[in-house]
């Protein structure tokens, strides 16, 4: 078995490389730190730069008239999609209790499983690149004029034009579901290509909608794969490509001005005396980068994202390793890529996103669907918190940066005395569209791992 061959060499050759690898093939949890992690400031140019950011920012903006009335849930919020912030103390002082260990630092969760529309953090870049294809559109096609009112998309006008166009994407489920939406809603046809991963619920949900949903046995990669195919022989159909959209990326980093401003509201600093460590979990890359990528942008030295992949599906911690990125696949280490985590069942990662943050990024972990569906329980009895199993990946972060393995993390950082004064956030990505059946059933497994 260690003799096969990756990349012109064997296993072996690369365990002994990367001691740390060896772990990871043997589907142990690893916090692994990346040793590549450069001060910000050795940085001088940013691509893409603060003010694409900010130029998505105010896109959306521009659309929030529009959403108001195409999504009625988002007028309390004036058709913003934002999640909130809030702390969960308790889940801190059982995560603390569990390990026997102080656990300095407030622990906080950022609810993008509520987030309107569809319910996890796919709502931000999925969402964001559709409208701003439909953008693109209205405007080349002379529709939207200087100064017009964006709630004129929600018109027969509008959609006569979008119905000639079509959109497609490749799915594990959720960035499907954010697509299908927000295309369907615009007047776009269509087609979602969807993983074996996927529920049947998403599935269900999407054709109710009039979306053509095309399954496939195989895993992301190949429903990926096969959405870009069918976009290449149409010039009228428009591929969001989940591996390489700078589009989505940026859709999702706008998430880092609305979390910077929230916790100015909430009088919670972020400076050198007060670190803050974000813990996102992973799939391609695409919604954790983009998010960390704009939290480098604002916050520099003193934020500290970590990524949290399932044991099964550690992509983006082989990738970042072994700087080998997306070509490499967890497969060719042996490892299945399969995990109750469906929302990061993907077994390559984006090579944009981890070439990007290959030295902005701090580290990566993996967690056990055991322990997944363990905290989704504890998180539902002691905070009344819902999450797909995913989206629990960021909940052991903190535990992770009081462990031994992080020692030389933050030592290097200068961190050990401000740890008293550190904010933890659990990026939480997915879980209120859960039917109550089937997060019923989360919850008794969760319930019966723990006992
Ligand atoms: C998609 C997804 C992620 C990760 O986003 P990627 O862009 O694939 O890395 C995390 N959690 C949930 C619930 C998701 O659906």
């Amino acid at each position: 078995m260690l003799e096969k061959i990756v990349q012109g060499k064997s296993l072996e050759t690369w365990f002994n490389e990367f001691p740390k690898l060896r772990e990871v093939y043997d589907l142990k949890e690893v916090l692994w730190i990346n040793d590549k992690y450069e001060s910000i400031k050795s940085k001088t140019s940013f691509e893409p730069s603060m003010d694409d950011i900010l130029d998505a920012m105010n896109r959306l903006g521009r659309f929030a008239s529009y959403i108001k009335v195409a999504f009625p849930v988002t007028r309390e919020s004036d058709g913003i999609i934002e999640s909130e912030l809030f702390e969960i103390e308790m889940m801190k002082n059982d995560l603390a209790k569990k390990v026997n260990m102080d656990l300095e630092g407030r622990l906080f969760i950022k609810g993008d499983h509520a987030l309107p529309i569809s319910g996890s953090i796919k709502a931000r870049g999925g969402i964001y690149e559709v409208l701003k294809h439909a953008e693109d559109l209205a405007i080349s096609h002379g529709l939207l004029k200087e100064g017009m009112d964006y709630s004129a998309f929600d018109s027969e006008e509008f959609r006569a034009l979008f119905s000639q166009h079509s959109i497609a994407v490749g799915s594990t489920g959720n960035l499907g579901l954010s697509i299908g939406i927000i295309s369907a809603r615009l007047g776009f046809k269509v087609y979602v290509h969807m993983s074996s991963d996927a529920k049947k619920w998403k599935k269900d949900l999407l054709r109710s909608k009039g979306v053509t949903v095309i399954e496939y046995e195989s895993d992301y990669s190949k429903a990926v794969e096969e959405g870009r195919k069918q976009s290449e022989l149409d010039d009228k159909m428009y591929f969001v490509d989940d591996e390489n959209s700078v589009n989505l990326f940026l859709g999702y980093a706008v998430a880092a001005l609305r979390l910077s401003k929230q916790l100015k509201d909430m009088n919670i600093a972020v400076d050198s005396e007060h670190p803050l460590f974000v813990y996102l979990p992973c799939g391609v890359g695409g919604g954790p980068g983009g998010v960390a990528y704009g939290l480098k942008l604002i916050f520099g030295d003193n934020v500290h994202c970590f990524f949290a992949e399932p044991t099964h599906s550690p992509c983006m911690l082989i990738g970042m390793m072994t700087s080998l990125h997306d070509k490499v696949s967890v497969q060719d280490f042996d490892i299945d890529n399969k995990t109750a985590a469906d929302g990061l069942a993907v077994g390559r990662p984006s090579g944009f996103v981890g070439k990007i943050l290959e030295n902005l990024l701090s580290g990566v972990y993996s967690v056990t669907d055991e322990n997944l569906f363990i905290m989704l329980s504890d998180l539902a009895d002691l905070e009344e918190i819902y999450l797909e199993p995913s989206a629990l990946a960021g909940v052991k972060g903190i535990v992770h940066m009081h462990s031994e393995e992080a020692k030389g993390y933050i030592e290097k950082n200068n961190l050990a005395d401000k740890m008293k004064d550190s904010v933890h956030i659990v990026w939480a990505t997915g879980g209120s569209m859960v039917p109550e059946a089937e997060m019923k059933l989360y919850y008794e497994t969760g319930d019966k791992l723990r006992k």
